[in-house]
């Protein structure tokens, strides 16, 4: 039953349900939660064992589920996709999201630079509210039950599970990306989304750190930079600036800088880090060339101390550079400081691979948004189909965006499917 279409004959044997969600995430259970306060009937299926895994593991295990900044300002987080999501992150807001898990009894606190976590720190305190939520609205779960199949006829949906058949009048598919795919999150929802007619675009890991080619800093892996400057170079020419806090690994670049920015990051292209911040080589060249002379005495990287370059890199700064570590300034060349100048500036760094979906942990792409009524949710092809979370091409930034698009998403859809079933 995958080709979209065929709807058995003996519908009236089958289970019938005013709403099927397919996927127990946190926008599969937030949307089973709303549309079940309607008095609607709602069974969520989930192909685990049991549901949320990956928020279990959200933020390792301590659910950064929010950012407490200005609403309005979510909408930069997701790439080019912010118009899209606005109207879900409008209907159902990070304040909102706080009240409804302070308001069951979750504490919730930010953290400086405005993470929201719960004060325990648990992620599986998160999953309780939700859990206990959908039970409260009569939302019937059944896990280890993966939708093998949709199928849409007049005016009700056919879904197969390995258990069975069911009837819906709505349908929601919730079930994530295909990052992580030990967390049941296998791509699936792409599939049942175009065997429906649903347009799907590429998917890519994203929220995911970067192999360098050549890498010469594995010994000093674990230095981190904050709120570096750093470009994205393709073919030549330059794709992105970007911003923000960069990490040295063993084999490469992490932080939440390069995971942000991994959505505009393929192989092959080339990162230049600034190592000395908002500097440009130029100004750093000149601002060598004027203070060497007027202290010839001093070591070559004492000149950098005032730029944000921990010592260790300093030393190998100059080593790259051709640059002995004891050379004082009185025999600092043109052409060596020249050199320094574009190192600490606009330092290249090819990209070999990108971490793959064992370690991303988001996936861009997904269900095409011109595809989907931001709205409502609601597939402008299919009626009654509606989408949510990362199944749709929505990726946010590290910090809490991707738990609320999900909330907000699931939230949203949750009020399409009440209009569309009169409730
Ligand atoms: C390690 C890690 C840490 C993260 N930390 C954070 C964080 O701190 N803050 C943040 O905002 N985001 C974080 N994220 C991202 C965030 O967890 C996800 O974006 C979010 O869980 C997406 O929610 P979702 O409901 O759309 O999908 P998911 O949470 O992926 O849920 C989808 C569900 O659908 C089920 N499913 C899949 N296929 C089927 C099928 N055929 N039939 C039935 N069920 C199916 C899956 O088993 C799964 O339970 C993290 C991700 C990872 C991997």
């Amino acid at each position: 039953m995958t080709d979209g279409r065929r709807i058995p004959e003996r519908v009236q044997q089958v289970e019938r349900w005013d709403s099927i969600i397919t996927g127990a995430g946190p926008a599969g259970m937030f949307c089973a939660i709303h549309a079940a306060a309607a008095g609607n009937r709602v069974l969520l299926l989930e192909k685990n064992a049991r549901p949320g895994a990956k928020l279990l593991l959200a933020g390792t295990g301590q659910c950064n589920i929010t950012h407490d900044g200005d609403i309005r300002s979510f909408v930069s987080r997701y790439g080019d996709h912010g118009k899209f999501i606005r109207p879900a992150l409008m209907s159902f807001t990070n304040t909102d999201l706080m009240n409804f898990f302070a308001s069951r009894g979750l504490s919730l606190r930010a953290e400086e630079g405005g993470k929201v976590f719960p004060l325990s720190r648990k992620s599986v305190d998160v999953l309780a509210v939700l859990l206990a939520e959908c039970e409260k609205q009569g939302v019937v779960i059944r896990c280890s039950e993966p939708v093998t199949g949709i199928a849409r006829g007049e005016d009700a949906f056919m879904v197969a599970t390995g258990a069975g058949t069911y009837c819906a009048a709505t349908i929601a598919i919730t079930t994530g990306g295909a990052s992580y795919p030990q967390c049941g999150t296998t791509g699936d929802g792409y599939r049942l989304a175009a065997s429906l007619g649903q347009p799907v675009t590429d998917t890519a890991p994203a929220l995911t750190p970067l192999t360098i080619r050549n890498y010469p800093f594995a010994s000093l892996a674990g230095i981190s930079f904050a709120a570096m400057p750093f470009s994205v170079w393709r073919d030549g020419r330059k794709v992105r600036d970007c911003t923000g806090d960069v990490l040295f690994t063993h084999t490469g670049l992490s932080g939440p800088g390069i995971l942000d920015a991994s959505r505009w990051i393929r192989a092959g292209d080339t990162v230049k880090l600034g190592f000395a911040g908002p500097v440009r080589r130029e100004e750093l060249a000149g601002d060598l060339a004027k203070r060497a002379p007027e202290n010839p005495g001093w070591w070559v990287g004492t000149i950098l101390a005032k730029y944000p370059i921990p010592e260790r890199l300093n030393r190998k700064l100059l080593e790259i550079s051709g640059i002995p570590e004891k050379l004082t300034c009185a025999h600092f060349s043109a052409a060596q400081r020249s050199a320094l100048a574009a190192n600490c500036t606009e330092f290249p760094m090819e990209v070999e691979s990108m971490g793959d979906e064992r370690v991303a942990m988001v996936t861009r792409g997904g269900v095409a948004l011109d595809s989907v009524n931001p709205k409502t949710m609601e597939s402008k092809g299919v009626p009654g189909l509606f989408f949510a979370g990362e199944v749709l091409d929505i990726d946010g930034d590290t910090g809490g965006y991707n738990l609320q698009a999900a909330f907000s998403t699931g939230y949203l859809a949750a009020q399409g499917i009440r209009k569309r079933l009169g409730t």
